[in-house]
């Protein structure tokens, strides 16, 4: 522990995001963590990766967030949830709240990876939100979102996905979107569901980068709220939930592999054959 540490022990249990912030310059007060001015990403090129069995973690005191009662008083069976805080469980989360769900809200959900469903149950155990309606077509995922509290699941894509959702919502849309893929087809179907004055919160990194037509949004009064989701923002309140066995963040972990196997983890989720999966040493 560096000699700067003073909200630390040595032997702490610890909780890191993605990316770590000092959380005390204007970006992090902001809660946007995920731009801090002394941040940076675990694993981007001469960083330290969280893939390891041990990590250097700049900026202790802002990045770590401390497990209260340490490992030996925690349930293992708890380990999985606190481990889907350090991204899904957030990143899900932040969707939902840049799309600016609200208690007894109708939100549509695009993208049914451990991204999209995370935002299903942030959606709803937190924000409060009383219909989803997830995106998926696939078995498993769409399952585990119904666990999350979806109400409804589409698996048409496309211009038939839009269909469904404004067949499901009569004709009007949802007033709040999650796009949780970064697709250009997945930003077409968010902004094609999305009602008059909706919101669409999107944490999709866009890979492709779609070329989004600002003409649609501004025809129907859309807000639009991007960016990668600062992790560190939510930590504190989902991990009181997570020990208080309230909330299953760790439910999108499906598949547990040994480090050394780090590629077949990678193979697993890119074939669909897991939806998240857990490194052990
Ligand atoms: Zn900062």
């Amino acid at each position: 522990m560096g000699a700067d540490v003073t909200t630390l022990s040595v032997g702490d249990l610890v909780v890191a995001p993605f990316q770590w912030s000092d959380n005390t310059c204007p970006a992090c007060l902001d809660g946007i963590q995920t731009r801090c001015e002394h941040g940076g990403t675990f694993g981007a090129p001469g960083t330290d990766g969280g893939q390891g069995e041990a990590v250097r973690v700049p900026e202790g005191d802002g990045t770590l967030v401390a497990v209260p009662g340490g490992l030996e008083g925690t349930d293992p069976a708890l380990l999985t949830g606190l481990l889907a805080l350090t991204d899904v469980a957030a990143t899900g989360l932040h969707g939902a709240v840049l799309a600016g769900v609200t208690q007894g809200s109708t939100v549509a959900v695009v993208g049914d990876g451990a991204v999209g469903l995370s935002a299903v149950l942030g959606a709803t155990t937190v924000l409060g939100a009383e219909r989803v309606i997830l995106m998926s077509r696939h078995t498993d995922r769409a399952e585990l979102g119904r666990r999350f509290g979806a109400t409804d699941v589409v698996a048409e894509r496309g211009e038939e996905g839009v269909a469904k959702v404004l067949e499901l919502t009569g004709g009007l849309g949802v007033r709040h979107v999650v796009e949780a893929v970064g697709t250009p087809e997945s930003w077409e179907m968010s902004l094609g569901m999305a009602r008059v004055g909706g919101r669409v919160g999107a944490v999709g990194v866009p890979h492709t980068s779609p070329q989004l037509g600002i003409f649609t949004p501004f025809r129907q009064h859309l807000t639009l709220s991007f960016g990668v989701a600062p992790a560190r923002r939510y930590l504190p309140d989902l991990l009181t939930r997570v020990l208080a066995g309230t909330y299953d963040a760790g439910a999108v972990f499906d598949l547990t592999i040994p480090l050394d196997s780090v590629a077949d983890g990678y193979r697993a989720m890119d074939e669909r054959r897991s939806i998240k999966t857990v490194l052990v040493p």
